[in-house]
């Protein structure tokens, strides 16, 4: 529920409206599980309470931590659904760290993906808002015990979990929202990024939102024919409409947008493929972003391959050579399966 719902339901029990900011910021800010736990509202009332509404987070069935300080939650949902979600830490000097959660948007996903764990596991629904914020709740718990206040540690959200967040939009819109509220979690729009595999008309909606949140592109490809058969939903949106929409969506932010790139040995790595990227992107204010492909097979090992590293490099080196910003990202949860597309519904019994 937004403040704005709260606030109804605790004008629909004859109390005055500044109890629904209080009950608001006690479940968003403070994470409350229950109306028993907000002792700043008076006893009578958090029992009337708790006869006709619930406080309903995710439950955690796991929780897996690394050495790197990612920690992942395999949480179940009210209808048995589950999901993971990741927080990570990056030590940004000796006394400061920043969060980075990784939150799920659906549980499974449609577009299939063949080098994604989720895309391989199908797809069952979408998340609700309070789906989404819960997950980020819970991990705000779970990964920084003690640390206190999502804004004073500065909190970044990535929807780069399970799912396509744009075909899912209006919820992960609300649950944007509801992080975003002062009164809650306090995360601004410029620490919040969605990831697409490229949702035309999702990115469209989202310009027209008008708010600076951060975009992402999963391209994987430069060609049409590799991304469709890399990212299905290529067939649907070709690049000759994906490119243009997100010029506009940089247009209208002013901002530089980043696309993701997933090295897979021998399929789209190649130094050709780095030039054919840099002419697709020329002009374009965008960052691309290498990401060394992790295991997604149930059987495999996880962890980083120094030839992959050194295909990075150099693929990220051809690209900075023709103008266009290049980073590679830095593999986290790789232990823990908690690495880029790892994240499934199930648990996968432990080697
Ligand atoms: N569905 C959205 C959000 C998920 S983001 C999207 O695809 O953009 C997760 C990122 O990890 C995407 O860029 C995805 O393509 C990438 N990814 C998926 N499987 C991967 C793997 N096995 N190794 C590395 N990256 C992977
Ligand atoms: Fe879905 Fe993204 Fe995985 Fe593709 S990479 S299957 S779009 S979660």
């Amino acid at each position: 529920m937004t403040q704005n719902e709260i606030i109804d339901f605790m004008t629909s029990l004859q109390q005055p409206r500044f109890r629904g900011r209080q009950v608001f910021s006690a479940v968003y800010r403070r994470g409350c599980r229950g109306f028993m736990e907000m002792t700043d509202l008076p006893l009578g009332l958090r029992h009337e309470m708790d006869q006709a509404a619930e406080v309903g987070m995710p439950e955690v069935l796991s929780r897996q931590s690394a050495g790197d300080g990612t920690v992942k939650l395999l949480m179940r949902l009210q209808d048995g659904s589950t999901v993971e979600a990741v927080s990570m830490l990056y030590r940004l000097d000796r006394s400061r760290d920043r969060l980075t959660f990784c939150l799920s948007s659906q549980v499974g996903c449609p577009i299939g993906c063949p080098f994604c764990a989720t895309g391989k596991s199908g797809f069952v629904r979408n998340l609700t808002a309070g789906e989404i914020v819960g997950q980020a709740l819970v991990l705000l718990e779970e990964a920084a015990p003690g640390i206190g206040d999502a804004e004073k540690i500065g909190v970044n959200i990535v929807f780069m979990g399970m799912g396509e967040p744009l075909l899912n939009l209006e919820e992960v819109l609300k649950a944007g929202r509801l992080l975003h509220d002062p009164e809650g979690m306090g995360i601004s729009w410029r620490r919040i990024t969605i990831s697409t595999s490229g949702v035309v008309p999702g990115i469209r909606s989202l310009m027209g939102e008008g708010l600076p949140i951060n975009l992402a592109v999963s391209l994987h490809a430069a060609d049409n024919r590799l991304r469709d058969r890399l990212v299905p939903i290529n067939r649907r949106y070709p690049l000759e409409e994906l490119i243009p929409a997100c010029r506009e969506y940089a247009d209208a932010g002013g901002r530089r947008m980043t696309f993701e790139y997933v090295l897979l040995p021998g399929i789209n790595d190649k130094l050709e493929q780095a030039c054919q990227l840099a002419e697709l992107l020329a002009g374009l204010p965008a960052l691309v972003n290498l990401i060394p492909v992790n295991p997604a097979g149930e059987e495999e090992q996880s962890g980083s391959n120094p030839a992959d590293a050194k295909r990075a490099r150099e693929f990220a080196r051809v690209l900075k050579g023709k103008g266009i910003g290049a980073t590679i990202r830095e593999g986290k949860g790789g232990e823990i399966m908690a690495a880029c597309g790892q994240l499934r519904s199930r648990e996968v019994r432990e080697r």
